[in-house]
């Protein structure tokens, strides 16, 4: 039996995981070694019933007792805390589904990898910061890496049986978020409800956000160069409202192979768990003649800063991607509070890499995980210092 292990199984990628795995014959066809979560105990802890899991685990220790008791009688260890989760990703797995928000999922899925294991990639900032360490483990451990996110799922498909030095630009599509719309004046007092409508796509709050701003898009530039190893200048970001077409890979020849789809989370995620065949899944069936149209514009930088930021990112690589994801996540905080408006938070972030490069290398080469993580931390405490100082002017 297949062993497997969602991380994040609470999550908005953890349930449409989960989903698929029951649908696929839950505990009778899989396996379950770990799933974890955070605050939503009673949730983790059904799933964990239902799959038989061999552990569940809280990210919280506070949550741990709560944990136990959802869990008694039921044969399912419980266990709480960052440690556990790394731990947890040190158990025995043939596939693992990394679908943690933020920088939190880089550990667990750099042990994952470290121990040979397929690992389902839906938790882009372990690529955007420390995309070249992931992928070094990954080789040297014979393990796999299949990308969950839409735009990378559709990328990696069209690449089947291509040669990557036919390849002449990837084509990245963005819905543009809630906000595409609104005038650009507007934007500056865009409220967190606002900012949540996202007209195609049900996601996680955060995510959601990054959405709007285009933050999301610029983590997926960077994911992009990172896990396909094309240059910055071969990477081309067009928003398609409809988000029909996930992404594109344009060829020497002038070939444009487009992975187009329902915008369901479940393609993704189903391609990488059965990988490299291909199953029914429970995705509505594309109908063209209903939709009729598929429109498409170029991004305009001045609206989304953030665009910009992640080009500047990938002329400096070495610890920048990490100092970037980790100031965007202090911006997002800010925002979810309410202290930040929606266009400072891209000024938040370019006002801590300005800062962090007076002050370091930040493209100096990654050692190791310590570097990327002491980065990580650094970045925070400046975001954090500069946030202050916006609020207080
Ligand atoms: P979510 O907020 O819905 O779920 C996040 C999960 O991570 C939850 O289980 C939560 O308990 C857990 N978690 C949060 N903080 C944690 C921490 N510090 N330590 C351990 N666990 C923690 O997020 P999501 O929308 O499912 O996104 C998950 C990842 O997948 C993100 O990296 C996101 O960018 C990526 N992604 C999501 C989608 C989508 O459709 N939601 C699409 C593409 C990529
Ligand atoms: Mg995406």
């Amino acid at each position: 039996m297949r062993r497997i292990s969602i991380f994040g199984a609470t999550g908005s990628v953890g349930e449409n995981t989960y989903d698929l795995i029951c649908r696929e014959g839950g505990a009778d066809a899989f396996h379950t070694v770990a799933l974890t979560g955070g605050h939503n105990v009673a949730r983790l802890a059904d799933m964990a019933r239902t799959l038989r899991a061999e552990v569940a685990v809280t990210a919280h220790e506070e949550n741990l007792p709560a944990l136990r008791e959802a869990l008694a009688g039921s044969g399912v260890h419980a266990a709480a805390g960052s440690q556990a989760i790394t731990e947890a990703a040190d158990r025995p797995a043939d596939w693992v589904m990394s679908a943690i928000v933020g920088a939190a999922g880089l550990v667990p899925g750099m042990r994952a990898l470290a121990h040979g294991t397929s690992l389902a990639l839906a938790n882009k900032e372990s690529l955007v910061t420390a995309g070249e360490l992931l992928l070094a483990t990954a080789h040297s451990h014979g393990a796999t890496i299949l990308p969950v996110d839409s735009e990378h799922s559709a990328i990696f498909q069209a690449l089947v049986g291509e040669d990557l030095s036919a390849v002449e630009r990837i084509i990245l599509t963005a819905s543009g978020g809630a906000l595409r719309d609104w005038p650009m004046e507007r934007l500056a007092k865009a409220t967190l409800a606002e900012t949540l409508a996202h007209p195609n796509w049900s996601m996680g709050q955060r995510i959601t956000i990054d959405s709007a701003s285009m933050f999301n898009k610029a983590l997926e530039v960077i994911e992009t160069r990172e896990f396909f190893g094309v240059s910055p200048d071969q990477i081309e970001v067009i928003i398609h409202p409809e988000s029909i077409i996930h992404s594109m890979v344009g060829f020497h020849d002038g070939a444009v192979m487009a992975h187009l789809g329902m915008p369901d989370m479940r393609h993704p995620i189903g391609y990488a768990l059965n990988w490299p065949a291909r199953q029914r899944l429970p995705v509505a069936k594309l109908d063209l003649a209903a939709l009729g149209a598929l429109t498409f514009r170029a991004p305009d930088e001045t609206r989304y800063p953030a665009l910009r930021l992640a080009r500047e990112v990938m002329a400096q690589r070495g610890l920048a991607g990490a100092a970037f994801n980790a100031a965007k996540e202090i911006a997002l905080d800010h925002f979810i509070a309410g202290g930040l408006g929606f266009m400072q938070m891209a000024g938040l972030v370019e006002a801590t890499l300005d800062r962090l490069s007076s002050e370091t290398r930040l493209g100096n080469a990654v050692g190791g995980l310590d570097d990327v993580l002491a980065m990580d931390h650094l970045a925070r405490v400046r975001a954090g210092e500069i946030a202050l100082e916006m609020r207080a002017g």
